[in-house]
């Protein structure tokens, strides 16, 4: 099928790029019934000079996040229905112990996804299974028999084809996009080297080149093009009997951060090892001006030395050979982003202009799929909220921040990353105004959004002491990284007496306007429609029913609702609700402006009272009220709920008054004896002793509200986004039903006492795979330590048949199976279930 000839004058949609990603949406949209698209590229077909024409293509189906891993397999899926995937096995070797503990990780992460076909194999069996390595540099390795190559070119003509057949698409190859048309902050056209369209609707999928399109528009795809070095050596004797493209399984080297992959009679060695080497993408070259293509670059052989030395022991037969030449060798380009994950879905700055950046081969079609669903249905089969390009705050998407924080990630493409893993670089951007009082208590600072914020005090230590035997130590350095017992002394001294938490991280917008109760109201699942001063929980539903967020919402006047939600989502869940304010309302973000210090314990009553002459007994302020109080000089919002099951509340103060805030409530405090405690306390073990769920963890759009066990008593009768799935939902029986266990004995072969630290897989006592009825494994979603129950606490959804309180399974964690016991299989805290702290 030829290029279309002439630009038509207007398109329903115009996709920009056909690489990978490109194609792979154009077709997804006309499969789903968009019509007069346009596909625009400016280098030639089929190969147009992305990063698609010189990926080394293969495709490792196991990651450690769910999201990931799905979009992957859904990608090898289809590669595979179009007789473009070769299947050649994969493995990644070990060359030391605390990489083999990796692997084991790794078995644990395919277990939990149900990637199959993984096992772990010792240096022996790699030999045999790729007889040109040395074995003596390794102790062993993980084994994955799905992984393959895929012919990524000829999967996107065939996809552009396939559109072209539906009669939904028009091809422009040698086309450049140089502007975007924008008027009251929608996309209304396209300018390119071939003339103009007319549309509402543009997707950059433009990979490196991504960020420049976008600021066409006056938007930003947060991402940096970044070196990724590769040479292809052959002809290699080993290969010469080869039939195929490849007959020998594909190594990656972990500990090296390098890969040897068989390509024919050549084998291409990668590496992601050099020191990061950021461009910009208006630096890199045209495809005229390219001497290879615009994204290979010249190779910088003084990066590859080390590399080379690591690879020669590992594959010395190939590599030594002085046959062996080298056939090519590029500084190929791919983009990198601030937090490694890839860049969907509709710009914030800009209607109409949709992201689809940052995305590997491995993850292209399927990204293509999902983009398109979301584009068409409002959400997507697989769940892309932390791929959500309306994640970020500005500060973040800046110039110096993506480059740090893209520098600091390169070296860990193959890294052994802790799931509490902080970042180094670009710290200290947002400081709370509690800082300086949290950094002399001795903070251990983690970075949520951007913020620092406390995770536990050093000045705690002697909580440790108080507290004794209740206070539980880790035996190992994996799971004692990133966190501390005092954690755990925190919490028994909010539980005893009180504590104060910094919670500035909070996003808060505010939404005012004639139209603002019909916005809370259509996007919030709860009832909204309550009196001045209510505070509402509520989830907030995809059309499917499923979870987009889960929030709180004040109700401050008739036309003035402040919404409070987590931080590293806010950002996304600000988008979603301006995206249905009416004419005439706004949605103003807050988060800023105000600093929110969480209260809460026994205590938190007595210490309230004493520095406001306000009646806060249990009736004179309500649980889930709210309402402005003066505490001594500030007049402060106070919000009588809790994350952690206590009674207390949540004060707000605009930011400059923080700082006196903190002052107020501490010196008040000290009497009983208040603790400062950090989010260890406030995001886990307080809130997993009362079984509340949290959004990206327990909340996702994998699961409904009534499986989640959050089904309200009754359904609103205001219309709201996913109302009619949810009714649906409560009419029949939960595939699945959310339940949390606590482990029942920690110790380890080795005799050392272990905790599961969240997305281990939740087995039967025979050890096999828990599946529900819609293929969904089961999956620790969140884990921690319960201090006042003095048990580890895993949640999970379990089919229904094992869902039953007392049953008994087993959680898989580092290689070893350990038992667990069901303790609630609904929403009842394990800790409290009555509610009466709360509620006192
Ligand atoms: C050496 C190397 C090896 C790799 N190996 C693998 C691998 O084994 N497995 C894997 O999963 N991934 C691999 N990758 C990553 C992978 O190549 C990329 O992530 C992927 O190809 C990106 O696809 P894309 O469609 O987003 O971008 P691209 O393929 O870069 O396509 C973007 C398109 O946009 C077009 N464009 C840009 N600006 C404009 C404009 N103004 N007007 C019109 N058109 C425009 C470009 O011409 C280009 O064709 C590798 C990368 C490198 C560098």
């Amino acid at each position: 099928m030829t290029d279309s000839s002439s630009l038509p004058a207007s398109a329903r949609a115009v996709v920009v790029g056909a690489g990978i990603v490109g194609n792979s949406l154009a077709y997804h949209l006309a499969r789903l019934g968009w019509r007069d698209l346009v596909l625009i590229d400016k280098g030639p077909l089929p190969n147009p000079g992305g990063s698609t024409g010189h990926a080394s293509n293969f495709i490792f189906p196991v990651d450690h996040s769910k999201e990931m891993t799905q979009l992957t397999a859904d990608s090898v899926r289809q590669y595979k229905e179009w007789g473009v995937f070769t299947e050649s096995g994969g493995i990644e070797v070990a060359r030391t112990e605390e990489r083999m503990q990796e692997l084991q990780r790794r078995m644990s992460s395919a277990k939990a996804w149900g990637i199959e076909g993984c096992e772990i194999i010792t240096p022996a069996r790699v030999k045999e299974l790729v007889p040109y390595i040395e074995e003596s540099v390794i102790v062993g390795g993980f084994y994955t028999q799905g992984v393959g190559i895929v012919d990524s070119l000829r999967f996107g003509t065939i996809a552009r084809e396939k559109a072209q057949e539906l009669g939904a698409l028009q091809v422009f190859a040698n086309t450049e996009v140089l502007g975007i048309d924008v008027a009251g902050g929608r996309v209304t056209g396209i300018r390119t080297t071939k003339g103009d369209v007319a549309t509402d609707t543009i997707v950059v999928c433009c990979g490196v080149w991504a960020p420049k399109v976008a600021r066409m528009a006056g938007a930003s795809i947060p991402l940096t093009p970044a070196v990724h070095q590769m040479i292809d050596v052959g002809p290699v004797p080993h290969f010469k009997d080869t039939k195929g493209v490849i007959e020998f399984p594909i190594v990656r080297d972990m500990d090296t951060n390098m890969y040897e992959r068989q390509d024919g009679s050549g084998l291409e060695v990668g590496s992601y090892a050099h020191r990061a080497i950021l461009h910009d993408p208006e630096d890199i070259p045209s495809n005229e001006e390219a001497a290879l293509s615009p994204t290979e670059l010249p190779f910088t052989q003084e990066d590859f030395e080390k590399q080379m030395e690591d690879a020669l022991e590992l594959i010395p037969e190939v590599l030594n050979d002085e046959s062996v030449g080298i056939k090519y060798a590029i500084n190929g380009l791919l983009s990198l982003t601030p937090d490694g994950l890839p860049l969907l879905g509709e710009t914030p700055e800009v209607k109409g202009l949709w992201s689809a950046a940052a995305v590997w081969v491995k993850e292209g079609p399927g990204v293509g799929k999902a983009m398109a669903e979301w584009m068409t249905h409002g959400e997507s089969e697989i769940d892309l909220q932390s791929s959500d390009v309306a994640r970020f705050y500005e500060c973040q998407k800046s110039r110096a921040n993506i480059r740090a924080r893209a520098a600091e990630g390169f070296n860990k493409t193959y890294g052994i990353v802790h799931p509490t893993e902080q970042w180094e670089s670009n710290r200290g951007v947002r400081l709370s105004p509690y800082y300086e009082r949290e950094k002399a208590l001795g903070a251990v600072f983690y970075e949520a959004a951007a913020w620092e914020r406390p995770h536990w005090y050093a000045s705690n230590e002697k909580l440790l002491e108080e507290f004794g035997d209740r206070i539980n130590r880790r035996e190992a350095e994996w799971e004692s990284r990133w966190w501390s017992p005092i954690i755990n002394a925190e919490h028994l001294a909010m539980r005893e007496r009180a504590a104060m938490f910094d919670l500035t991280a909070f996003c808060i917008f505010d939404v005012i306007g004639p139209g603002a109760l019909e916005c809370v109201q259509t996007v919030s699942m709860r009832q909204m429609d309550v009196g001045h001063g209510k505070v509402v929980y509520t989830p907030v539903l995809s059309p499917s029913g499923t979870f987009k967020s889960d929030l709180t919402v004040m109700r401050l006047s008739d036309e003035h609702f402040r919404v409070v939600t987590g931080g590293a989502h806010g950002m996304a869940d600000l988008k979603w609700y301006a995206d249905h304010a009416p004419e005439g309302t706004t949605v103003i973000d807050l988060t800023s402006g105000w600093t929110t210090l969480g209260l809460w314990g026994p205590r938190s009553r007595d210490i309230l009272a004493s520095l406001t002459r306000e009646d806060v007994s249990h009736a004179g302020f309500p649980f889930g009220t709210c309402r402005t109080i003066e505490l001594d000089s500030l007049s402060v919002l106070a919000s009588r709920i809790s994350y952690v099951g206590e009674l207390g509340w949540e004060l707000y103060v605009p930011m400059e008054q923080g700082a006196k805030l903190w002052d107020m409530v501490w010196e008040a405090g000290q009497p009983h004896g208040i603790a400062p405690a950090g989010i260890g306390v406030y995001g886990t073990t307080g809130r997993l002793e009362k079984c509340y769920r949290a959004f990206g963890f327990e909340l996702d759009a994998d699961f409904t509200v009534v499986e989640a066990g959050m089904t309200p008593p009754k359904v609103k009768g205001a219309d709201f986004i996913g109302k009619e799935a949810h009714l649906k939902h409560r009419d029949s029986d939960p595939v699945a039903i959310l339940c949390t266990l606590t482990v029942d004995d920690h110790t380890s072969k080795s005799g050392q006492k272990r905790y599961m630290l969240g997305r281990e897989p939740i087995l039967a006592r025979d050890g096999s795979r828990l599946v529900d009825s819609h293929g969904r494994g089961s999956y620790v979603t969140s884990a921690g330590a319960g201090p006042s129950i003095g048990k580890h606490i895993l949640m999970a959804y379990l089919p229904p048949e094992n869902a039953s309180v007392g049953e008994e399974l087993l959680v898989e964690y580092l290689g070893e199976q350990y038992p667990v016991t069901v303790q609630t299989n609904d929403a009842t805290g394990v800790f409290d279930p009555e509610n009466t702290r709360v509620r006192a």
